[in-house]
């Protein structure tokens, strides 16, 4: 059975394990909806997500993520994270860019992040570090800062 179905679509199991049907990529039984807590790394560090969204193989026990369930775990993991360390929300953070007058990408360059980073924190793909929280903090409330930056950072 597992045999058959992989032949015929070898591509069922995607990367980040996404399916389109709701088959047991392990044992090819039909999966049920179910909620329970599932673990995201943020930054390095594992949060647990309550009442997570996912379909379970009631046989083997495999656990997949839709589509929509991925991005939701994705965005609460986020969300979790952001209150666990108190951080700046995204548009907390667009408004202290937007005073200084930088784009995202030159925010990034003088905090020597990768190009879209801050592009990411904005949307709410990611989420910033709780050190990169602090320095953003800084850069608010210390007048001058950004000077200093500008002054400091890489060609
Ligand atoms: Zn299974």
């Amino acid at each position: 059975m597992k045999k058959t179905r992989s032949e015929k679509d070898p591509g069922v199991r995607r990367r980040g394990r996404v399916l389109p049907d709701d088959a047991c990529p392990v044992c090819g039984t039909k999966m049920v909806e179910k909620r329970s807590t599932l673990r995201l790394p943020v930054n390095g560090e594992e949060i647990a997500v309550p009442s997570a969204a996912h379909l379970s193989c009631p046989k083997c026990g495999e656990v997949v993520l839709r589509f929509q369930d991925a991005k939701r775990l994705g965005e609460d993991a986020i969300a979790i994270y952001r209150r666990k360390h108190g951080l700046l929300s995204a548009d907390e953070l667009r408004a202290i860019r937007e005073r200084f007058g930088l784009t995202q990408a030159d925010l990034a360059r003088l905090l020597r992040l990768g190009a879209n980073t801050v592009s990411r924190w904005e949307s709410g793909r990611n989420v910033q570090t709780a050190a990169m929280d602090m320095l953003l903090r800084l850069i608010r409330d210390l007048p001058g800062s950004i000077d200093y930056l500008r002054d400091h950072h890489a060609a």
